[in-house]
């Protein structure tokens, strides 16, 4: 497909929106207030990366590898995969135009009912409607499917005969996934998905429904430009309304000087991380936001785990585009899940997946999962070796329940930080450990946590889903934004209940608590919901449906030009 991004020189002065970050909250920001007709700016630190150019070998994966800890710092800030190791519990997350949906496994759930009536929402979210009405646009445009082969494939067979042990049959799971070639809701022409299991390393194909082929490039179609290598440190006010955006142009080589933009109305959108570090980092040049600012991080009770020796094939290790072997049958990255629902207890409420690991992966496996024989593995690692020998029966399980969402963002040498003391002794994990060791010993394996414990990773917990830290409440005594994603005020003389004009959060940050289930759906579903509320507050209109375009856009073309969007739409 064509690149979306313009070259940040392009950026101009000013604009009526700036939104920072691409994923979900993001796109679907840029992609509703464009179609309303706002000169929309997208900001966003990472790179473009095109289906064909996601990492399919070892050394170009290693290379898209940045991590950070404490006092330490390796990689390129652009990478895909950004791995913060924390004291108490590292998380990871996606980075480039797309954000998380570019790496993700695209299972598309939503969550127990019993989840939004839970006290730390605000009653409206609950009670008018436009949470549902949220869901439904968000369904149309990530589009979550189910595979209808899903159950002919080893892995599903793999649980459904471990499931066993649990008492609870696995289904096929919602993925946003095109399972048949199609012109999606922007106009882009998907390819199917040709199952090869890679959804995680980045779809070669054009089949994964990410951001980056769905809300963005209809949001360029409406008119959005949309900027990469631009890291945004910190907002301020503006002394005539409107909002400074500070940011500075990423591998732009030493002494980049930082530079603005300026917008009537700034969103934030830089996921749970990287919105709470720009929160943060404004509090400290004055913006007055509430104290709860950082506060109510979840990991959404999310764990990946591992069963190694099982007596049945498996088959979950990605073959990629194009494929590396012929004759192995992978599926989508998630095929099935077990689902277990305590209708007494929401927290012990937890969903079960099997999942597949990236083919760029396949050559190190070995050396991670074979005991006390790393010079064994490095001797094995023949990528064929791995996809016929023992590797053939290694099980990848992504699980998601429920934690107390007691974790805290806070800024350590300008950089945001996790500190969660008691994390690692959530009642979460030994729950999902107890499940998973049953499942896995029930099919012959073991049980393998965490194979990089013996590493500089340790035996912290570690999630994908992170959460929180701008949560959403009544007043800012309990929340950051209000159900409307506006920031609370907290400059003296403003009321508990009074916003700052014109400054948003929207992305998964405003979660006032976990979700129990995957969270892509919620975080799209909430952002369709936060754009209703903001037009009717700011006599916008846009229609949000999907429009036929007279030169649908392949997936696989690079350097064709985006066809702007017809005036009025030929079916919505
Ligand atoms: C490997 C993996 C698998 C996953 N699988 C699933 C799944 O199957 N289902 C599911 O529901 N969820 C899944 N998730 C989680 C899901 O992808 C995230 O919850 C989701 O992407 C969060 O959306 P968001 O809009 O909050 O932010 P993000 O998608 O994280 O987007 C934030 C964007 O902001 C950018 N950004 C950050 N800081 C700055 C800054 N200072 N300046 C400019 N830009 C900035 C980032 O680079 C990023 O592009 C997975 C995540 C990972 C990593
Ligand atoms: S299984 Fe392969 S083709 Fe299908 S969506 Fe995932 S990465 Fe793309």
């Amino acid at each position: 497909m064509t690149r979306l991004a313009r070259p940040l020189d392009r950026l101009e002065p000013r604009y009526d929106v700036v939104v920072v970050g691409s994923g979900y909250g993001g796109g679907v920001t840029a992609s509703r207030l464009a179609r309303a007709g706002k000169r929309v700016a997208v900001l966003e630190r990472g790179r473009e990366v095109v289906t064909g150019e996601f990492p399919s070998r070892f050394p170009d994966l290693r290379g898209e590898m940045q991590v950070t800890g404490k006092r330490m710092r390796m990689g390129s800030p652009t990478g895909l995969y950004d791995v913060r190791f924390g004291e108490d519990m590292h998380v990871l997350v996606g980075c480039g135009l797309g954000g998380g949906s570019l790496i993700n496994a695209g299972v598309a759930l939503r969550p127990d009912p019993r989840v939004f009536r839970d006290p730390v929402w605000p009653d409206a979210i609950a009670q008018d409607a436009l949470l549902d009405e949220g869901y439904a646009r968000a369904a149309q445009w990530v589009r979550p499917a189910r595979d209808a082969s899903a159950a002919t494939r080893s892995k599903f067979s793999a649980l459904h005969h471990a499931s066993a042990a649990l008492g609870k049959e696995p289904v096929q799971a919602p993925v946003v996934l095109s399972f048949e070639a199609n012109v999606n809701p922007a106009g882009v022409e998907q390819p199917a998905c040709s199952y090869c299991g890679d959804c995680c390393g980045g779809c070669n194909v054009g089949a994964k429904n990410t951001v980056a082929l769905t809300y963005l490039p209809d949001a360029v179609r409406h008119g959005a430009h949309l900027f990469t290598h631009a890291r945004v440190s910190h907002i301020v006010k503006t002394p005539r309304g409107g909002w400074d955006v500070h940011f500075t142009r990423q591998e732009g080589g030493a002494g980049e000087s930082p530079r603005t933009v300026t917008a009537e109305l700034v969103v934030l959108a830089a996921g749970a991380l990287g919105s709470t570090e720009i929160l943060l980092r404004s509090r400290e040049r004055g913006l007055a936001v509430s104290d709860r600012l950082g506060q109510g991080f979840s990991a959404n009770g999310d764990i990946i785990a591992f069963g190694y020796g099982a007596k049945r094939p498996v088959n979950a290790i990605g073959v990629g585009h194009p494929r590396k072997v012929e004759g192995i049958d992978v599926g989508a990255c998630v095929s099935g899940q077990i689902e277990i629902v305590d209708e007494h207890d929401l927290a012990n409420s937890l969903t079960i997946q099997e999942g597949v690991l990236p083919s760029a992966l396949a050559p190190v496996l070995p050396a991670l999962f074979i005991p006390n024989g790393r010079l064994l593995g490095a001797l094995k690692s023949l990528v064929a070796g791995v996809y016929k020998g023992p590797f053939a029966s290694l099980q990848t399980f992504f699980a998601v329940s429920h934690d107390s969402a007691s974790g805290r963002l806070l800024l350590e040498d300008d950089r945001v930080a996790l500190s969660w003391a008691g994390a690692r002794d959530e009642p979460v994990y030994r729950r999902l450990d107890a499940a998973l060791e049953a499942l896995v010993s029930h099919g012959g394996g073991s049980y393998v946590k965490n194979p990089l414990a013996g590493t500089i990773m340790g035996s912290q917990p570690a999630t994908a889903h992170p959460l929180g830290g701008c949560g959403v409440g009544r007043e800012r005594a309990d929340g950051v934004v209000n159900h409307k994603c506006q920031v609370f005020d907290a400059r003296s003389g403003a009321g508990p209940a009074d916003v700052h004009d014109g400054l948003y959060v929207i992305d998964g940050a405003i979660m006032p608590r976990s979700l129990g289930v995957n969270p892509l759906l919620t975080i799209t579903a909430l952002a369709e919901r936060a754009m209703l509320h903001l037009a009717s507050d700011h006599g916008l209109a846009f229609d949000a449906g999907p429009r036929r375009y007279s030169a649908p856009i392949p997936v696989t073309a690079p350097g064709m030009e985006i066809a702007p969007a017809p005036r009025a739409p030929i079916s919505s």
